[in-house]
């Protein structure tokens, strides 16, 4: 069913992970062994996902017998899907046992050097499983179908420590994970470095090198606020505790749902709280996506979509309708933007990625189109009935795993389903013709005052840009022209000094324009800040902006001769293919 796993769940189904690994730095590996069991097999082999591990060693147990050697055979490398590993079971089997170590080349960690963190003195390790990367740290069933428990005994050197996405225990130089809720293998994470934790509330918390730790925890002190939002709206939080881990500026994502402990991006924290619409996405996940889970990635939008809508109504709950509505209109034109860049079966919400990478599936689309359609479905049956129906999908679906069919199946049943045609909605490229607009009134007024700016009725002295925040810096710079005349670049620039925003999406918005309109001062800053982040986001699009023309090109090139090695091998792989780089494989 899921076309990215090797794996056999409806024979045999893994039910617990059991990791026991060592964390060698200075081999980039990890190294250890995975104990997975299962049901009663309705077959005698056990087919696993694995991308580039050595397999030392297999064996097999019943539930509580002692082990014995088993026979596996380890498939050819598939440059997508990586390996299979066939393990060959015995009558009474109910656990395998693998010893294994990881390439150094392993797409779901990045080992940083101490240099390329924020403390200087010490390495740095974490993982990124989703979509389809945990198979390059643990054999496993890596399908979103298949959901386990797992604990984990991690090594570090010290004075390091290991957290992960689950229940923890620290010691010296080990570490100990449970985790009880089931979840697919991709919201399995580890990271480990020299880190530090602020408590934000009773139940929440934030992890971050010593450094960072009392700008992060000044950041997200409305972490609580938000978490009793949504448990007001969609029902109880049901994970535990709810942490968050800053990484360093290398991290490829925006943020990653890892249950009980969200990975964000340092590049959030602007200071002023002006970028958590992040934590409000990453804890919605906790429900949709964490909770009630794409079956395969080509239901990519079920987690996505669900997502951006829970995560504009915390917004609109913790900090008003305006906020909510701005971020909306953001969305819309920026998934506007993405619509007119993408092909147009990319477009198409059920996407079909059979044969390619499930990382092509992560554009604009899921989120803001996915976002459109819960608006329209919201729209049409009324806020308090579908809040209602919201509810009941995410308790109907507890810890479970579904397909688009099963969405729709579920809300035709429950909610009607007349009023809207799925097939345009899902199946077809584009936005359909009822797709909600998302005015913002605040934003209108930022584009008329750009307007006047533009044609000289508005000097820029006169504009109240010194009250704006950043969703109305970042409409007054889309609303530009493109490409701005230099001249005017330094007009914008001399009175509010964008070459030195402070605010990370302020000053690559400033950026893509400076690469478009050639200007020439904002142009020395793109390389320190291409070198310092390597959030996707933000450099895919500075590198394909700068391919455009042939000096942008080579100066594209040397740039990532220098940046290359500082960024997550997910955003590796990205930008080698903007600027064609031969790939070197794992
Ligand atoms: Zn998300």
């Amino acid at each position: 069913m899921d076309p990215h796993s090797y794996s056999n769940p409806g024979e045999v189904r893994v039910r617990h992970i059991s990791l026991d690994v060592d964390v060698r730095f200075e081999a980039r590996v990890l190294e250890g062994s995975a104990t997975l069991s299962f049901d009663a097999p309705q077959d005698d082999t056990l087919v696993l996902d694995t991308r580039g591990l050595v397999i030392h060693a297999a064996e097999g147990a019943s539930a509580d017998g002692a082990w014995h050697p088993a026979n596996f055979e380890l498939g050819a490398e598939d440059g997508i899907l990586g390996a299979p590993l066939w393990v060959h079971l015995a009558a009474g089997d109910r656990r395998v046992r693998i010893a294994y170590t990881t390439s150094p080349g392993a797409t779901a960690l990045q080992w940083l050097a101490p240099a390329q963190t924020a403390g200087k003195q010490h390495p740095f390790l974490y993982t990124q499983s989703q979509a389809i990367h945990a198979r390059s740290w643990m054999p496993a069933q890596d399908t979103p179908a298949v959901r386990v428990t797992y604990d984990a005994r991690i090594r570090t050197p010290l004075p390091l420590v290991a957290v992960m996405s689950a229940e923890m225990r620290h010691g010296a130089g080990e570490h100990h994970f449970h985790m009880p809720q089931p979840v697919p293998t991709y919201l399995i994470a580890l990271a480990v470095g020299d880190l530090a934790f602020a408590p934000l509330g009773a139940r929440s918390g934030v992890y971050a090198e010593r450094l960072m730790l009392a700008r992060a925890a000044h950041e997200f002190a409305d972490t609580e606020a938000m978490i009793a939002a949504v448990e007001r709206l969609y029902g109880p939080y049901r994970w535990g505790r709810y942490d968050l881990l800053v990484l360093p500026p290398s991290f490829p994502f925006g943020g990653m749902e890892n249950p009980r402990l969200t990975f964000v991006t340092p590049t959030m924290i602007a200071g002023d709280r002006s970028l958590v619409s992040l934590v409000a996405h990453e804890l919605a996940h906790s429900w949709s996506g964490n909770l009630v889970t794409n079956a395969t990635w080509e239901d990519f939008w079920l987690n996505e979509g669900f997502t951006v809508y829970l995560e504009r109504r915390i917004l609109e709950e913790v900090y008003g309708a305006d906020r909510a509505r701005m971020e909306a209109c953001l969305g819309r034109r920026e998934l506007e933007r993405e619509l007119g860049r993408l092909p147009p079966p990319d477009t198409v919400l059920h996407l079909d990625l059979k044969g390619r990478d499930p990382d092509d599936g992560c554009t604009l689309v899921p989120y803001e189109k996915g976002f459109l359609l819960l608006k329209r479905l919201e729209a049409i049956h009324g806020r308090t009935r579908f809040d209602a129906f919201l509810r009941s999908y995410f308790e109907a679906f507890v810890f479970q795993s579904v397909t688009t069919n099963e969405f729709v199946s579920y809300l035709s049943k429950h909610l009607a389903s007349d009023g809207i045609c799925w097939e345009e909605w899902l199946t077809a490229p584009g936005l359909p013709a009822d797709a909600p607009g998302a005015p913002s009134e605040g934003l209108s007024q930022v584009e008329e005052q750009a307007a006047a700016w533009l044609d000289g009725r508005l000097p820029l002295a006169e504009i109240p840009a010194s009250s704006w925040t950043v969703h109305e810096w970042l409409h007054f710079l889309r609303s530009m022209p493109q490409p701005l005349p230099p001249g005017r670049m330094q007009e914008l620039d001399g009175a509010f000094f964008l070459t030195r925003a402070g605010n990370a999406e302020v000053l690559h918005q400033w950026l893509l324009m400076a690469v478009r309109s050639g200007y020439q001062p904002a142009l020395a800053a793109l390389e320190p800040f291409l070198i310092s982040v390597g959030r996707r986001k933000f450099v895919r699009p500075l590198y394909e902006e700068l391919v455009r023309t042939p000096e942008g090109r080579d100066l594209a090139a040397a740039i990532y001769a220098r940046a290359r090695e500082g960024y997550h091998p997910i955003a590796q792989a990205t930008v080698d293919a903007i600027l064609k780089v031969p790939a070197t494989g794992c």
